[in-house]
This record gives C-alpha cells, sequence and structure tokens, in this order.
C-alpha cells in the first residue's frame, strides 16, 4: 500500500489552463496529467488503516482509494484501473465533476492538506481510455429479463451497465434528442468534453445497451406500455423543475432560467446550427445570476466564455466560513466557501442579497432590485438575469402517476431501502429519488437499483414471451446511433 514518504511532497493539484486562454474558447479546463506528478501526489496517501475516504462520510460509491493510490505509485495504471472500475463504472465523470467528499474526510487533511484523490482518478480514468483499457465487458451469460429505464443521466447510464453485464436486455429511453441527461445538456463543455462521454456510451453500446432517444415516456407512449413489455422499470427521470423567481418583472425579456441558457450553449457546440436569440446571450451584457451554487457557477463560467461585460452572481444565504466551520468538523462534508475555476477566471459574488422585483423598459430587463445585508436596497444593473436557484424535484409528467409510483411532498419519487416503489417491478434512482444532487450519488443509486432489480428478477423467475416490438410499431423509436455523434 501508499509510500508515505510522498507526504513531505505536499500537495499539488492538477494545474488548470491559464485563465486568459481558457476563457476564449469551450475545450476543457484540465491540462494534460503530469505522470511523475499524479505518482507522487498518490504517494501522499498514507494507507492510515481505516480509510475515511471511503467510509460513510467519504465517497460515496466507496472507490477503494488507498488500493488505488498505492497502484499508482507503484507505476502499476492497469491494475489501478481495473480497481477503480470495480466500484465506480464512470470515474472520468467523478474525476473530473466530482465535489470530493473522499478528500474532506482524508486522515491526512488533520495535519496537512488532503491527497488530491480526485484529480488520481481522472488521471487513472484518461490514462485507460488513452491505452485502450476500456474495452466492452459483455456478460457471458444472457438471462434475458428486459429491463426499462427511463432517463440517460449518469443514474439510468450507471444502472443499464450494471444489468446488462448482469446479462439483462436493457433500453434507455430519453426525451432528450441525444443520451447523457445533465451530462449532455447543462453540465457545460468546458468541464466536461461530450467526447469523453461519448466514449463511454460506445462502451455501454457495445455491451448490448440499447438507447432509445427522442422518446418522452408518458408523453409518446402510455407507460403502462413499459410494464406489459418489460420484466421490470427504472425511473431514472432526473429532478429538472427549476425552483423559479416570484417577483414583479420575472416575465421580462431577459430574465432566463439557467438550465435553458446552459443547454443552448451546449447545442452550440455540439454543431447543431442553433440560433442563440438575442436574450439568452450574455455577450457584451451586464449579467446577474441569481443563486450561488453549481449551476449559478455554471452560468458564469458560460458567461466569461460568451464576452460578457460584468458577470455578478448573488446568492441569499450569507457568506460561508472562508475554512471549514465548526460545525462540520473532520470527516464531515465541512460548511466553507467554495470558490470554482469560474469564479477564478473573474465577475464578483454578493452574499444576502434578496431580490425583490426586476425592473425594465420596453419589455427588457434593466436592472435588478434586493435588499442586501440587513436592508439596504440596491438597485443593480443588468441586461441579463439567469435564474440558478436551484431545482424543486421532478418534472411534471402523466409517467410517474401510469406507474403508481405516486410523488411525495418533496416532488420525487418515493421507494424503500431497496429502491421499489409501491409498484411491483417499478423502482427510481438518482436524482427523480433524491431531490437534485451529485453525480457520484446518481452513480452509487443506478448500482444499488441495479443490485436490487436483478434480485427481483432473480425471484421472478422466467422472462416473459411479451415482444419488444411494440415500440418499434410505435414509429417513436428512432435510431440510436445518430444519439451518439
Ligand atoms: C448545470 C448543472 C451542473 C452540475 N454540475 C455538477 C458537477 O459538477 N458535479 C456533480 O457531481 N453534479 C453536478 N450536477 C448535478 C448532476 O448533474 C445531477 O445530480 C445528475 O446528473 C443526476 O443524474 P440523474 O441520472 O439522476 O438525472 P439527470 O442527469 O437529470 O438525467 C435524467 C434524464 O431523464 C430524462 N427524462 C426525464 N423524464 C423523461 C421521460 N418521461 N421520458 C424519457 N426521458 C426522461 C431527462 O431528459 C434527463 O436526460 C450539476 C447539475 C446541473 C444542473
Ligand atoms: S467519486 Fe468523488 S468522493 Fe469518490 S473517490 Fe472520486 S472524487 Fe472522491
Amino acid at each position: 500500500m501508499g509510500d508515505a514518504s510522498g507526504v513531505s511532497s505536499g500537495r499539488q493539484e492538477r494545474r488548470l489552463r491559464p485563465v486568459g486562454e481558457r476563457t476564449t474558447d469551450w475545450r476543457e479546463l484540465y491540462l494534460p496529467d503530469d505522470t511523475t506528478v499524479t505518482r507522487g501526489q498518490a504517494g501522499r496517501c498514507m494507507d492510515c488503516g481505516v480509510p475515511f475516504c471511503q467510509g460513510d462520510t467519504g465517497c460515496p460509491v466507496q472507490n477503494v482509494i488507498p488500493e488505488w493510490n498505492a497502484l499508482v505509485n507503484a507505476g502499476r495504471w492497469q491494475e489501478a484501473s481495473a480497481a477503480l472500475h470495480a466500484t465506480n463504472n464512470f470515474p472520468e465523470l467523478t474525476g473530473r465533476l466530482c465535489p470530493a467528499p473522499c478528500e474532506s474526510a482524508c486522515v491526512l487533511g488533520l495535519v496537512d492538506q488532503p491527497v488530491t484523490i480526485r484529480n488520481i482518478e481522472q488521471a487513472i480514468a484518461d490514462r485507460a481510455f488513452r491505452e485502450g483499457w476500456i474495452t466492452p465487458v459483455p456478460s457471458v451469460t444472457r438471462i434475458g429479463h428486459r429491463v426499462a429505464i427511463v432517463g440517460s443521466g449518469p443514474a439510468g447510464l450507471a444502472a443499464a451497465q450494471q444489468l446488462v453485464r448482469q446479462g439483462h436486455d436493457v433500453v434507455v429511453f430519453e426525451k432528450d434528442d441525444r443520451i447523457g441527461g445533465l451530462l449532455r445538456y447543462g453540465i457545460p463543455d468546458f468541464k466536461l468534453g461530450k467526447s469523453v462521454l461519448e466514449a463511454r456510451l460506445r462502451q455501454l453500446e457495445s455491451e448490448g445497451v440499447t438507447f432509445e432517444p427522442g422518446v418522452n415516456v408518458g408523453v409518446d407512449f402510455d407507460a403502462s406500455v413499459l410494464r406489459a413489455d418489460f420484466d421490470a422499470v427504472l425511473i431514472a427521470t432526473g429532478a429538472r423543475q427549476a425552483r423559479d423567481l416570484v417577483v414583479e418583472g420575472r416575465d421580462l425579456a431577459g430574465v432566463e432560467r439557467a438550465m435553458d441558457f446552459l443547454s443552448l450553449q451546449n447545442r452550440v457546440e455540439a454543431g447543431d446550427g442553433v440560433d442563440v436569440p438575442k436574450r439568452l446571450s450574455a455577450r457584451g451584457k451586464h449579467v446577474i445570476v441569481i443563486g450561488g451554487g453549481d449551476t449559478g457557477s455554471d452560468c458564469v463560467g458560460t458567461c466569461h466564455r460568451q464576452g460578457a461585460r460584468s458577470v455578478l452572481q448573488v446568492e441569499v444565504l450569507a457568506q460561508p466560513p472562508v475554512s471549514r466551520d465548526a460545525s462540520t468538523p473532520w470527516p464531515l462534508w465541512p460548511l466553507q466557501l467554495r470558490t470554482s475555476h469560474a469564479h477564478l477566471e473573474g465577475g464578483q459574488r454578493q452574499w444576502e442579497v434578496r431580490t425583490t422585483r426586476i425592473v425594465g423598459s420596453g419589455g427588457k430587463v434593466r436592472a435588478v432590485q434586493a435588499m442586501r445585508g440587513a436592508g439596504e436596497t440596491v438597485t443593480l444593473p443588468a441586461d441579463l438575469v439567469l435564474l440558478a436557484m436551484g431545482f424543486t424535484g421532478v418534472e411534471p409528467s402523466p409517467l410517474y402517476e401510469v406507474l403508481g409510483a405516486t410523488l411525495g411532498p418533496r416532488a420525487t419519487v418515493p421507494t424503500d431501502r431497496t429502491h421499489a416503489t409501491v409498484t411491483e417491478g417499478v423502482f427510481a434512482a438518482g436524482d427523480a429519488r433524491r431531490g437534485a444532487s451529485l453525480i457520484v450519488w446518481a452513480i452509487r443509486e443506478g448500482r444499488d437499483a441495479a443490485a436490487a432489480i436483478g434480485r427481483y428478477l432473480a425471484r421472478a423467475g422466467a422472462r416473459r414471451p411479451a415482444p419488444m416490438s411494440r415500440f418499434a410499431a410505435s414509429g417513436r423509436i428512432v435510431g440510436h446511433a445518430d444519439s451518439l455523434s
């Protein structure tokens, strides 16, 4: 296990492209991995005996972190990749995008800076793709139960991969025109290049997963068809219902939802030839982003790249402490100020700003009026206001009622501990079940749900003879090859 002598080298995070360069394009932020540095950083892992990093307060997928740190330190990258993939279907995603609760729980963090676990994970995953170690792992047996998965975000994709590897026939339905959920339309390309996603989707397809993009289950066909034609159904529809701002002026042109703004830019980068309407472009504008979270930060980074004149991100809550708050001692996920790469690229942040009214003229937004701090009224000039105030649950759809999955008070799908809803054979995972969360949790939920579905199908016995051709006959199922390009 780890080489404790590495501790003395100090924490060194993966370098990002210089701000002045990266804000002029949409390519990923990260500079190529420096193998020598990464091996040294992996050597900082102390093999501390009780690895809190992979325990309950650390990594949600329980990555065997000390094990792959030791392998990387020894230069045994392919074995490190195998150890990493044993617990995490998509480390190339978490290596780029996870907030790394593992690092907040790292024992070295008690006396020094924690190990750069996430960076090491990304280095392993990227090397595995580069070296051609990510190959299809098809099931050696075909059990032949049919599972329908609704939603192709990380939860649906992780479940699909686990189930197809168990030997089941898996169809993933997605209402968007491309597969990927928020990985595709939401998360900006500078955080996740879509070629990274596509490389993984090719693996899933080769393993036998069938993708059906452009199919809105419950609207394009009645969801009861799924129960009739499949042995089990997994709801992995995400929680994309955005929280709205209920103030005067909300309907002015230029007061826009963050997801409309972000996904449009994803489409531009995908080469869809879409025209960005002027009201949805930040170019040359004073932009105010309402909401201090990750979605807001992604809007800030996108505004910089679109050429905004100024960007101000406002948050209703008070500014968190600069270092770990006493209410969240090690190894808990700390309450503390987080500064993203987008914040380092420019713009300003203000806390304790509560929007009271949006002011416009000629039908267009001109300013945001707000109460700041203990009661100061401020008027903040704005030509574009982006609403990034979080998500309230699943988007309304007849799907849930038809599948007997009545939504709970948080507008999510209630299940028991095995991800089973009250309807036999219908399961739920990811943001649709737990509310808006993280990619690593979506992967964990997809894996757990797949295990539960596997056990359910084993109990249910032989597969039913219903054909899947009913979907094709409906004419709603489109070819999936295009979706991967
Ligand atoms: C802008 C933004 C940035 C984020 N950045 C990060 C980050 O950096 N790190 C991180 O860990 N997390 C991040 N997150 C959160 C993360 O993306 C989500 O937690 C994760 O994607 C949830 O996965 P999921 O599979 O449950 O749902 P989703 O990714 O939302 O996928 C659900 C899919 O289901 C589809 N669907 C819904 N209803 C139907 C239907 N009736 N028929 C067919 N398909 C349907 C939807 O179109 C969607 O594609 C971010 C979220 C946003 C919005
Ligand atoms: S998935 Fe997230 S929590 Fe787990 S090891 Fe990777 S960075 Fe850490």
